[in-house]
């Protein structure tokens, strides 16, 4: 069974619409569904509409948040909730194309791939200078060098073992696009184009945006914390080629009384503060990894000596009833 997972935040205007669409698709094509609708404390309509829904299709299930949890949290409490072999992501305005969703259950389908994973072929109507903040910002995310992150969406497919496997993620600040690709598995990607949204605004403010993206390029690198022993570096060797030059001026040139001891004393400290910043800055980064109490590992599968096979701690339906 394929569950689709749509969290829904003030969106009474699509709930219905973006249920009949995604149904219709579904059974068309004959696949065996539930779609979890994530009310994440909408402070209109939203809730009556999906719990409607849910006692009369037994396709439906609708659950609410108490408040308003954020996208991110939303998620994650449909990941916890889903009870299919497998489960997508879906935005409840339809941005994602559900055609695409068809796509994507086919592939895994023919098993062999654990993540089917959508990739924006084109990011729709944008702002340029979000456009251009949102380059940014993947570059930094990705320049750990682990994760591929250009261009990624929320549009998923993960198999039950992905999903456990980020159930098992103790972490409080999650990012799920991210975290879908640190857990690994076998992945695919299909192309799909970003629609427009029909009804309601986009729920993302400037303020909020801004925050998600500090949180997560906080989550999900030290970058940052890089730049400043990057600083330290580079003022402490203008600091040797000054502090050379100020000497030299001292002793065979003419210069203030003072001054040298006060040039030279400014640029050493500068730079070793700010070297020394850096190296915290590393060790916090350290113990937050620590306390984030990630899985060291992720075993997908096993097969032994005498030619049997074991499944990973979060493969238990690989083979099973699939
Ligand atoms: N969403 C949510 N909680 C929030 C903000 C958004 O559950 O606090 C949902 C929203 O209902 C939609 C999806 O996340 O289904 C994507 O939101 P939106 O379309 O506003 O984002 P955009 O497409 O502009 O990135
Ligand atoms: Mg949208």
């Amino acid at each position: 069974m394929l569950s689709v997972i749509i969290p829904s935040y003030n969106e009474e205007g699509n709930v219905e619409r973006t249920a009949s669409i995604v149904g219709d698709i579904l059974r068309e094509n004959k696949i065996d569904y539930e779609l979890l609708f994530i009310n994440d404390g909408s402070a209109d309509r939203t809730w009556e509409k999906v719990s409607a829904m849910a006692e009369k299709d037994r396709h439906i299930t609708a659950v609410s948040l108490s408040r308003n949890f954020g996208k991110e949290s939303a998620i994650f409490a449909g990941l916890e909730l889903c009870s299919g072999d497998c489960a997508v992501l879906l935005d409840c305005d339809l941005q994602f194309p559900p055609e695409t969703v068809v796509e994507m259950y086919r592939i895994w389908q023919q098993g062999g791939v654990d993540i089917v994973e959508g990739r924006k072929k084109s990011r729709g109507k944008e702002n340029p200078v979000y456009k251009g903040f949102s380059l940014l910002f993947y570059k930094l995310i990705g320049s750990s060098g682990e994760l591929d992150m250009e261009n990624a969406s929320d549009f998923k497919l993960l198999d039950r073992a992905v999903i456990d496997a980020l159930n098992a993620m103790p972490e409080r600040l999650t990012f799920f696009r991210a975290m879908s690709s640190w857990v690994g598995f076998d992945t695919k990607k299909v192309y799909f184009d970003v629609a427009d949204r029909e009804i309601g605004d986009s729920k993302w403010s400037t303020g909020k945006l801004i925050r998600f993206a500090v949180n997560n390029i906080t989550s999900f690198t030290s970058a940052p914390l890089q730049i400043v022993t990057v600083f330290g570096v580079v003022t402490f060797l203008i600091s040797i080629i000054l502090g050379v030059n100020t000497l030299y001026n001292k002793f065979f040139g003419n210069s203030e009384a003072g001054f040298p001891t006060v040039i030279i004393l400014q640029l050493l400290t500068s730079s070793i503060i700010m070297f020394s910043l850096g190296v915290i800055g590393y060790y916090i980064s350290k113990i937050y990894e620590e306390i984030k109490q990630r899985p060291r590992y992720i075993i997908k599968d096993v097969v032994k000596k005498n030619g049997e096979r074991e499944l990973g701690r979060n493969s238990k339906h690989k083979y099973g009833g699939k």
